[in-house]
Parts: C-alpha cells; sequence; structure tokens
C-alpha cells in the first residue's frame, strides 16, 4: 500500500473514556483502517461504525454494525494503539465460515462434514490441539461411511476394525497413500509423543482434503459407468 493510499483510509473516530470516572467528554482518535469484513457472517464490507470506548491507556473497543441485511449484528473491535495511530487487532464474536463439501460427499456422510466444520470452528479460536482430534476423527467418519455405503463393505466388520487397517485393507492406492498418511499425522495429534514433529495441522487438513478428491471422483467415476451403457 502506498503511502497516500493509506492516509486515504485512515478514519477519525469518536471514543468516550472508560479508563478515567466520570469522564463524559467525546474525544476522536484517527484509525489506520476499518474492519474489512463481519466476523459473524464473514461477508467482506465495510461496517458502519457505532461507538467506541477506551478501555485503557493503550486500547480502545469499537462497536460497528454489520451492513449485510441477512446478517446486520454488531460486532465489537479491539483496537490498539502504535505512535498514536490505533490499528485493528481483532473483531469479536467470531463465527467460523461454514466450509462447504459437494454433494457426493454431503451425501455419503453428513457426520464428517459436521465435525470437519467443528474442528475449523475449533481452529479458528485458536484452540489447536482439539481441532487436530477434530480432524482426525472425521476422516475416521469420512472413510468408514465411504466403505459401508458405497463400497456395500460389511457395516458390523467396518464399525470395530480400526480405522489403519480399514485404510489399508479396503481402500484403493490413491485414496490409500493420501488417507493412510492423514492418520499418521492424525494420530500425533490424538497422542502423547509426536512422530512427525516438520507436519502440522495444515499438512492433515490437506491429506483429508485430497482423500475427499479421490474419494469423490470414484463415487462420480462409478456414477457415469452405471449411468452409461455401452451403445455399441
Ligand atoms: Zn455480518
Amino acid at each position: 500500500m502506498g503511502k497516500k493510499e493509506w492516509l486515504n483510509n485512515m478514519r477519525t473516530i469518536t471514543y468516550e473514556r472508560l479508563d478515567i470516572n466520570d469522564d463524559e467528554e467525546e474525544y476522536e482518535v484517527v484509525l489506520d483502517n476499518f474492519p474489512e469484513s463481519c466476523p459473524r457472517c464473514n461477508t467482506v464490507q465495510e461496517p458502519k461504525f457505532i461507538n467506541a470506548y477506551k478501555v485503557n491507556q493503550s486500547t480502545i473497543e469499537a462497536i460497528f454494525k454489520c451492513n449485510k441485511k441477512v446478517c446486520g449484528n454488531l460486532f465489537l473491535s479491539k483496537l490498539t494503539a502504535v505512535f498514536g495511530i490505533y490499528t485493528l487487532v481483532n473483531s469479536y464474536p467470531k463465527y467460523p465460515k461454514q466450509i462447504e463439501f459437494n454433494d457426493e460427499i454431503s451425501q455419503l456422510s453428513p457426520l464428517f462434514v459436521k465435525i470437519y466444520n467443528q474442528a475449523n470452528g475449533a481452529e479458528s479460536l485458536n484452540l489447536n490441539h482439539v481441532a487436530g482430534m477434530g480432524y482426525r476423527k472425521s476422516l475416521e467418519f469420512l472413510i468408514k461411511d465411504y466403505l459401508i455405503t458405497h463400497k456395500k463393505e460389511d457395516e458390523d466388520t467396518i464399525k470395530k476394525t480400526f480405522l489403519s487397517k480399514c485404510i489399508n485393507n479396503y481402500l484403493s492406492d490413491n485414496i490409500k497413500q493420501v488417507a493412510e498418511r492423514a492418520t499418521w499425522l492424525g494420530n500425533d495429534e490424538t497422542h502423547y509423543h509426536r512422530v512427525w514433529e516438520d507436519r502440522d495441522i495444515e499438512d492433515l487438513k490437506k491429506l483429508i482434503n485430497l482423500s475427499v478428491y479421490w474419494i469423490s471422483s470414484e463415487m462420480e467415476t462409478a456414477k457415469y459407468i452405471a449411468e452409461m451403457d455401452n451403445r455399441k
């Protein structure tokens, strides 16, 4: 951002002081930027400024209103001073964006989608350890639902079999390679001792997404083979 553009984005807002008693005055402060999205509906926008309060020497909390009709909620933004100019630190309450999956996956395993989104919600609240376990659990639902519903494997057997064994014994190579690696990282999220210290939750998510990709491809391929007979 150039200097001029930066200056153009600066906004003056008024605030009241809560860091001293019985002060009715209004003060002005320069804010380097308005929030660029609503933390509740996650849409990009310029929200409406409502009011602000200085809560201590270096912190102002400002109330904004989302300008989208379907949301329209208020949220709170924390601003802290750097060399006299206030900068946006964070906005609350934070509602994580729902992660959508394609129809094949959503119909195959609604619980995978639900658990994955709960893990994502935990991650967006910086609850990384809980998120990792959640992602690991979502993978188990995805693989087992795929084997039972799509591959028509015996339900009781699959339910009782460890996930790693299901992956090794029942899956085709592409899914097996990525799902197996996802379980290695998933186990690191669940157990006391970490084996893959150079990998993290982003790798786990990528491997789960690759598993989703290969499972979707297999399901779509099977659908076309079933629907289109040879007309020769
Ligand atoms: Zn909103």
